[in-house]
């Protein structure tokens, strides 16, 4: 799908930056050393790490819209050490050496970030302020526990404690993880851009690449030759011929609402800029209270399209949008007289097991990256270097590597896809309310987990 840019800007984050200046695109054939296709995070961070490891490296980037047009320029924004399948499961597959070690290394991603925009003058409102938590019920509360026992940085907060961070009446305590950050994720994903171009890379913008053989692209009908090929386009992989159901395009949506005015923010308990929050529900919501105080507030749960089809119209669903406004009142409300300004979605890429991969094939010529499940704005950034890695010093790649290089497993034919997702995403919202109402909820939260993989 190619997008109709008549509808505006993709999200509040890019419209802030105004009209994108296109880059010219690919107009005849090409040889490189390396050829990217997709220019999200993954496939910049990508070249910034290849020009670090080798300024002489001959890059292209091909881009079928502009540089930060899918998820990277339309995400919550927060650069965190998450990893989509739960420790304790990463553990039990591969040994407490290897998951500690992936752990350790995505943990030290979230400042390698900052680093980098800090180096790369990169101006994107990078802000370390922390994440928070909120149990709203007793399963939420007992689940957190547990998810931060095995962690060391985080603090256990009663409820008064957490209201001295943010106002939410119902909370019943909540965990404080203070390694997490956040950014405004357009200004994140441009700003590379502008600077691995400056760095000597190549980006070709409106460039659909249409086929991928080993060493040999087609882009906008030119043929692109190079030593190595590296596939970054997540959920958009849906599209790309042989690769259908190896990952699942799940919408997330956003609104932004206006700014705060003193009164509103001080109702919320007067938060810090850049703290990032959610609450303990299945069916995941995310906020960050942004550099200029206006909450930024998604939650999953849009239904999935048939046939995995990623679609403008899907951006744009109402319903979402009056969701997502009841959602945050009811964590939040002291924003019962907000203003929202701004509604929007994207797609986030979901492998079969919730595995994130990073696939190598061709003699590790061709390597294919996808599946982040909406952790991909810091995971990017560690994939990058695990792929720059691949290219200049195969020989020195981390222990953890088979985590991430596990064999695929497809997602089920349709009609399957669509009513398992789709019935497995109403259960994962039953089990919310069933919790909420102090009712037992374990029936269908086994069937949801069934169904979804998760
Ligand atoms: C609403 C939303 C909220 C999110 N919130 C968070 C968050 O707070 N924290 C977090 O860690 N993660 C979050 N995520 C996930 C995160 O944004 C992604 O994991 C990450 O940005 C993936 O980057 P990427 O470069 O791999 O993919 P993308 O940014 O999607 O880039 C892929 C690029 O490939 C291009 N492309 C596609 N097909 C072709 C083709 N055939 N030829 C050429 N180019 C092509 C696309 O146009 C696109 O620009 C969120 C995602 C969404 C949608």
């Amino acid at each position: 799908m190619v997008h109709d840019h008549r509808k505006g800007a993709a999200s509040f984050w890019l419209a802030e930056l105004g009209e994108p200046v296109l880059r010219r695109p690919l107009a005849s054939d090409l040889r490189v050393d390396v050829a990217i296709v997709g220019a999200g995070l993954s496939g910049l961070w990508t070249a910034r790490y290849l020009l670090e490891r080798s300024p002489e490296l001959k890059i292209a980037v091909l881009e079928r819209e502009y540089a930060g047009f899918g998820a990277s320029g339309r995400n919550g924004g927060w650069v965190s050490a998450l990893f989509p399948v739960p420790v304790p499961r990463v553990k039990s597959e591969y040994g407490a050496t290897l998951a500690d070690s992936l752990e350790r290394a995505l943990a030290k991603t979230v400042d390698e970030v900052g680093r980098q925009v800090h180096d790369l003058a990169i101006e994107c409102d990078f802000i370390k302020e922390g994440t928070l938590v909120v149990a709203r019920n007793r399963p939420q509360w007992s689940r957190l526990l547990e998810g931060a026992m095995g962690s060391t940085g985080s603090t256990i907060l009663d409820a008064s404690g957490t209201a001295r961070i943010l106002r939410v009446p119902d909370a019943l305590g909540a965990v404080y993880e203070p390694s997490c950050a956040t950014v405004q994720p357009a200004k994140l994903v441009r700003g590379l851009a502008d600077r691995v171009e400056e760095l000597g890379c190549r980006i070709f913008e409106s460039t659909e690449v249409s086929a991928v053989d080993g060493s040999r692209l087609v882009a906008n009908g030119h043929t692109v030759l190079a030593d190595h090929v590296v596939v970054a386009v997540e959920s958009y992989g849906s599209e790309l011929a042989g690769r259908h159901r190896s990952v699942l395009p799940l919408y997330s949506m956003m609104i932004a609402t206006a700014p705060l005015s003193d009164a509103q923010y001080e109702a919320i308990g007067e938060p810090p800029t850049g703290l990032s929050f959610a609450d303990g529900r299945n069916l995941v919501v995310y906020g960050q209270v942004t550099a200029g105080r206006r909450i930024a507030f998604g939650g999953r749960g849009a239904p999935y399209n048939f046939g995995s089809r990623i679609s403008d119209r899907m951006d744009q669903r109402e319903a979402m949008r009056r969701k997502l406004a009841s959602d945050l009142i009811s964590l939040l409300p002291g924003l019962h007289e907000v203003k929202v300004e701004a509604f929007w979605g994207g797609t986030i890429g979901i492998s079969r097991d919730w595995f994130p991969r990073l696939l190598l094939g061709a003699g590790n010529r061709q390597v294919e990256v996808r599946g982040y499940a909406g952790d991909g704005v810091a995971m990017t950034n560690l994939m990058g270097r695990l792929i720059a890695g691949v290219v200049t010093d195969p020989d020195n790649l981390p222990e953890y590597l088979p985590i991430l290089t596990r064999p695929e497993r497809e997602w089920e034919p349709e009609p399957l896809r669509y009513l398992g997702i789709n019935l497995g995403l109403l259960l994962t919202r039953a089990v919310d309310r069933l919790e909420q109402a102090g009712k037992p909820a374990w029936p269908l939260d086994r069937m949801k987990r069934v169904l979804i993989g998760r």
